[in-house]
Order: structure tokens, then sequence, then C-alpha cells
């Protein structure tokens, strides 16, 4: 089934607005395994208007439309989609009285022009607004084709799409959609793809789409069936086969976190932490901090910037730092074996780094950054080179260090 999204707006052509709405709208439909035609930014315009629900429904069976639901003469949408399907509109009695309880609440009476608002075809299904006073609306013809109306302002236009429309849409689709996140870290977007290349290209259904943001990667399985049991059944091999190539690198599913997997690790396998910050300041630390019930197994974090500080704190030997520096294998071992000894923890974490702009050099250049986990008696030192800003470099470091982390502990 085919969908096309029309922003209406002048607004929207004149670059003051960004559009927001159909990039929401895209990815439910998407998501609803609805084929997004095409999107169409149309001005305030009847004319225009008309012409585009015209050229849309050569290719769609269903339109969306966002914005023009105002009181002003010039928000047209829901007239021209009347006209268009040859409706009249007509008051809904209902509508009306929300709207003069919504104008009293506020000190005032119903404007003629707000009563506009009340207004839609007697066959339109009414898409109430919670969040505003223009509802929506499904105008649906003879032949089947429907134009689904909704407001501008996006905390009008989600909640209506995702409580009203959405489950109309799913009726309409007769299918099941379920989906399926993993989660990865440790792996770029375009390594990904390329590792499961002959999976994405005969993909059916199940489909498999990856997607980047930030240092996280995911990978979503989504499969169509008649009931939601036979949509997950479909899901298991795809997974599997996925799973086979990416395993090392999937760290959860779901709504999940790096630092959420970690600290629950943590707390299910009753492991002790502590941490030896230099680059990162704090952040691992945070970080672990951010999880609820931590505190059973986070003792100490330790800000250790300066060279006496890893000395006195941690007990970093100044041969150590004299001979090979504060960022070096050497000291970042020291550390993570420091904090674990004094703290008297499990797990010793330490990050030791050049996070930039300055202080790099040939040698050691900005981004060099070392991560070290003593655990158990075996201390690892794990060498970095990031790109990018010092705050980059810095969650960079936070992140792998999280993983190196998980890890290590899973490795039991
Ligand atoms: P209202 O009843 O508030 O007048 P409306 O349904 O008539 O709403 P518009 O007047 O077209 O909607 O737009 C109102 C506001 O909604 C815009 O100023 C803008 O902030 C937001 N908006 C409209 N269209 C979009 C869009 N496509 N993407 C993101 N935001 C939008």
């Amino acid at each position: 089934m085919n969908a096309e999204i029309i922003s209406v707006g002048t607004e929207l052509l004149l670059g003051d607005i960004v559009n927001t709405n159909a990039q929401y709208l895209s990815k439910e439909l998407a998501s609803l395994g609805i084929n997004v035609y095409r999107q169409t930014v149309v001005g305030d315009n009847e004319e225009r208007i008309l012409e585009s629900f015209e050229r849309a429904f050569e290719n769609s069976d269903i339109i969306v439309t966002t914005g023009g639901l105002g009181p002003t003469p010039d928000d047209l949408t829901k007239e021209v989609a009347a006209k268009y399907f040859k409706q009249e509109l007509v008051l809904h009695e209902e509508s009306y009285k929300k709207l003069e309880s919504y104008f009293k609440n506020n000190g005032r009476g119903v404007t003629e022009s707000n009563k506009k608002q009340a207004y839609f075809p007697k066959e339109a299904i009414i898409l109430e607004n919670n969040h505003g006073t223009a509802p929506g609306a499904i105008l649906e013809s003879e032949n089947g084709k429907k134009i689904i109306i909704l407001p501008g302002p996006p905390k009008e236009m989600k909640p209506m799409f995702d409580e009203r429309v959405v489950p109309y849409l799913k009726k309409l689709t007769d299918n099941v959609l379920v989906s399926k996140t993993l989660r990865l870290f440790g792996i770029g977007e375009s390594h990904m793809a390329e590792e499961i290349k002959d999976i994405i290209d005969t993909q059916t259904n199940p489909t498999i789409a990856p997607y980047a943001k930030d240092v996280d990667v995911t990978l979503r399985i989504t499969a169509k069936g008649k009931n939601e049991e036979e949509a997950r059944k479909l899901i298991i091999p795809m997974e599997k086969k996925v799973r086979e190539k990416l395993g090392e690198f999937i760290y959860g599913e779901g709504e999940t976190t790096l630092e959420e997997v970690v600290a629950k690790m943590l707390v299910d396998k009753k492991i002790t932490i502590s941490t030896a910050e230099s680059c990162t300041g704090g952040m691992i630390a945070s970080k672990l901090i951010n999880y609820g019930g931590i505190s059973e197994c986070f003792l100490e974090g330790a800000v250790t910037y300066s060279n006496d500080a890893k000395a006195n704190r941690l007990g970093v030997k100044k041969e150590t730092l004299d001979k090979y520096g504060a960022v070096s294998e050497e000291t970042a071992k020291e550390m993570a074996e420091g904090i674990a000894k004094t703290s008297g923890t499990d797990v010793g974490v330490s990050t030791t780094g050049i996070a930039g702009p300055t202080g790099g050099t040939k040698e050691k250049p900005v981004g060099l950054v070392y991560v070290g986990i003593s655990y158990k008696g075996n201390t690892i030192v794990k060498r970095f080179e990031f790109q990018g800003d010092r705050n980059k470099v810095r969650i960079r470091t936070t992140m792998n260090a999280l993983n190196i982390i998980r890890k290590t502990i899973s490795e039991e």
C-alpha cells in the first residue's frame, strides 16, 4: 500500500520551519509496512493543494496531510479535502462543544473563525485533539481513497497519529508488523552493512535496516505476519543469521544502552568496580551511576588528572611516569591496578589520553588514549587513536571503556 505525505504551510516553503512532521510520519508509516511513495510540501493555496491531492492519488491510496487546520482563512486543508471528495462540511456538535469549553476555560468565547475548526464532512472520522484546538479527520472516498488530516504542531500531530491513526492503518494493512532491535558497539554502520551484505541483498520478509547514531549502531529486524506469533517466528532465523555474523558486537536488544547493560551485568554478577579517570574526567563513573541499584557495585571513582594525583592516589610509580609519560600503556596499567587495589574492588578501570585540542605530539597525537582494566589479578590495556574534537574523544573513550568492561566480565 502506498501513501503520500503532504505537508501544508507556506512557512515550510519559506524555510522558516523544518519539516520534522514528514520525517516522523515517513518513519512511522514505514514501520507499519506502508510504502511512502512521495513527500510533498505545498503552500496555503487552494488550487495547489487540490493539484497535490490529484497528483498524489495517481500513485497512492492514502494521503496524510499536516498543517492548515487553524482558524484563519488561509488554513485550508480540511476544506480542500472535503471539496476534493465532494463532501459537504457540517458542524460537528461534539467538536464544537469541546471548543466552547476550551475557550470558556480560557475566559473567552468561541469566535466565528474558531468555529470553522468544528466543521467536518458528515462521513468523516473525527480525530479529537487533546493537545490543541484543531481536531483532525479521516476522509474516505467511495473508491477507497483516504485523506488523513492532521494538525501542524508536532506536539498535537504525534499523539493524534499514534493514538488514532496507527490503529486505523493497522486494520487497513491486514498485517501485523513486529520489530526487534539489536544494539551494537565497536563496528561502524558501513562495516556492519558489508558484513551482512548477503542478508541485506536477499531480504524480503523480515527486512533488516541498519541505523547509526553517534557511537551506537542498531539493526532493526521487521517481520510481517498474519498475527504477532507468526511475525515473531519469522524473526528468529533472521536474528540467528545476524548473530552468527555480528554476535561479538551485539551488546543488547530493544531500548537498552551500553551503560545500562554493563551496570546490570555488574549488579547481577555482584562484581564490584572502581574507576581511575584522567581524560574522561568522571564520565565512566557518571554513566555507571545513572543506573539505579549500582551502589552495591560501584565503590569509588577517582579523577586523577595530574601526575601527582596518579602517583599519590593510585600509586603509579614515579619512574613509570618519567620514563613512559602519563599517556602510556604502562601508566594506564598501574592506574587500573592501583584503583582496584586501594578501593578493594574486583574491577579497576583507568583512562589516560590526549583529548586535545592541544597537547599532541608526533609520537602521541591528539586522540591517543589508553584504557586499562584490571580484573582478578589480570590487567589488559587497549590503545586507541580516536578522531574528533575533545568532547568526541572523551565520549568515545568512555563508551569503549564500558564495552571493555562488558567483554571482560561476560567472558567469565
Ligand atoms: P494551528 O491550529 O496551531 O494553526 P495548524 O494545523 O493550522 O495549527 P499550521 O498553522 O500549518 O498548523 O502550523 C502551526 C505550527 O505547527 C507551525 O508554526 C509550526 O511550528 C508547526 N508545524 C507545521 N507544519 C509543520 C511541519 N511539517 N513540521 C514541523 N512543524 C510544523
